[in-house]
């Protein structure tokens, strides 16, 4: 493998091959084995490697019970090969629980490109990453990500058909996650207060970008008295000129009084320093990985916050480009429908924890993953009659 991965000091030689008494005779397994072992095992897992269009790039298909593994493809300047790897099969992994608990009929995939998207587009690379994606021959579809957008979509598409989200069809999915997390917070309402009313009820936006402010706008109409921030100070003021809602400076809004708190900007806002500063008995929204660690939602449920787990409240992205690939094609009214059934998703999430008295995060995990598991059994049957 590539000089980024680590290897034991002593253990290989320059080839990679096992040096010494235990390596005789056996060959054995890389770091790179190791980390998918840790992450989970995976289908497959592509290098594609293209000097003259720089292209460096990792594909992950986590699992394809369910279907074709959807998943965006990512480009970060990651430190190390290893970084990025480890990277992937997160991600990948993570995509087969939010495809599964939304009832796609999608696997969970992703891909990572190496490079720097401020410096490093070009158009020959996006086709070199076209190319790496249409060789999987559909186990894999793409479609944007963080460093990636549509228009780089539209440049991996010359290459294979196995792109999704492109402008002229799903287009920007941030409406349809914002529903999503709105829905997602009346059924955290249900749950609490026995009424999904939020009318009157506080809630506290942490980040008005392209969810925060749609959400805030349903929040706004559903009667909601709503605070938000940003470190983007024009974010703020777009929020408060065509909402009408307050706002606060970034860090205060852990401490806003409120009956919800939203993360709606980066991971990591639920951790050891926000959780006792976070008054409300409701955390539910759009940021991807709001634990910083899975401890911390461990935390919550001995605390009695309801936390309704990020890929389930905020999966109408993907339930929206899902769309695209169904045998009836693109429609946002059938898409619309189906984000609204986020509602019963955290519903059903929030009853399972209370039942079993474990975490939201880990009972949406154990709906997610008994879905894979009866379509495999379901598989099973099907291949001995
Ligand atoms: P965005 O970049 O448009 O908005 C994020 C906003 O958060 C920005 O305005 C940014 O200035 C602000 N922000 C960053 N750090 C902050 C901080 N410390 N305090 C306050 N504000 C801060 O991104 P988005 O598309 O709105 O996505 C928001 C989150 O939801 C991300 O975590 C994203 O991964 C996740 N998500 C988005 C979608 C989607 O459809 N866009 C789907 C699923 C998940």
């Amino acid at each position: 493998m590539g000089r980024g991965l680590h290897r034991p000091a002593g253990r290989w030689d320059a080839q990679g091959w096992p040096q010494g008494a235990a390596g005789k005779g056996v060959m054995r397994s890389m770091t790179v084995f190791e980390s998918i072992a840790r992450l989970g095992p995976h289908e497959q897992v592509v290098f594609a490697h293209d000097p003259p269009r720089r292209l460096r790039m990792i594909i992950a298909v986590h699992d394809t019970t369910l279907g074709p593994a959807l998943g965006g493809c990512r480009m970060w300047p990651y430190r190390t090969e290893e970084e990025a790897l480890e990277d992937v099969l997160r991600l990948s992994r993570a995509m087969t629980y939010k495809n599964s608990i939304h009832g796609l009929r999608l696997g969970g995939g992703k891909s990572v490109i190496i490079g720097d998207p401020r410096t490093d587009k070009t158009s020959d690379l996006f086709e070199a990453a076209g190319e790496a994606v249409e060789r999987l021959q559909g186990r894999y579809i793409t479609a944007e990500d963080v460093g990636t957008n549509a228009q780089d979509m539209v440049m991996m598409r010359n290459a294979t058909a196995y792109v999704a989200g492109l402008p002229q069809t799903s287009g920007d999915p941030s409406p349809f996650t914002a529903l999503g997390v709105f829905r997602g917070i009346q059924a955290c309402a249900q749950a609490l207060w026995g009424s999904s009313d939020l009318d009157g009820r506080r809630v506290a936006i942490q980040g008005v970008g392209s969810v925060g402010f749609h959400l805030a706008r349903h929040l706004v109409q559903a009667g909601a008295r709503v605070t938000v921030t940003d470190i983007r100070p024009e974010k703020i003021l777009r929020a408060v000129e065509q909402l009408g809602v307050d706002s606060v400076e970034p860090d205060a809004i852990f401490d806003v009084p409120c009956d919800v708190f939203s993360p709606c900007a980066l991971g990591g806002a639920i951790n050891d320093d926000t959780i006792p500063r976070i008054k409300a008995p409701i955390i539910a929204g759009a940021a991807n990985n709001q634990l910083a660690e899975p401890r911390h939602g461990d935390i919550l449920q001995q605390r009695g916050v309801i936390y309704a787990p990020d890929y389930v409240i905020n999966g109408g992205g993907v339930i929206n480009v899902a769309e695209e690939l169904t045998p009836e094609g693109y429609s946002a009214e059938r898409a619309r429908a189906k984000v609204e059934r986020i509602f019963d998703r955290v519903l059903e999430v929030i009853e399972l924890s209370r039942r079993r008295n474990i975490p939201t995060y880990r009972a949406a995990d154990e709906i997610a993953w008994q879905r894979v598991q009866d379509a495999r059994a379901a598989l099973k049957a099907h291949s001995r009659r």
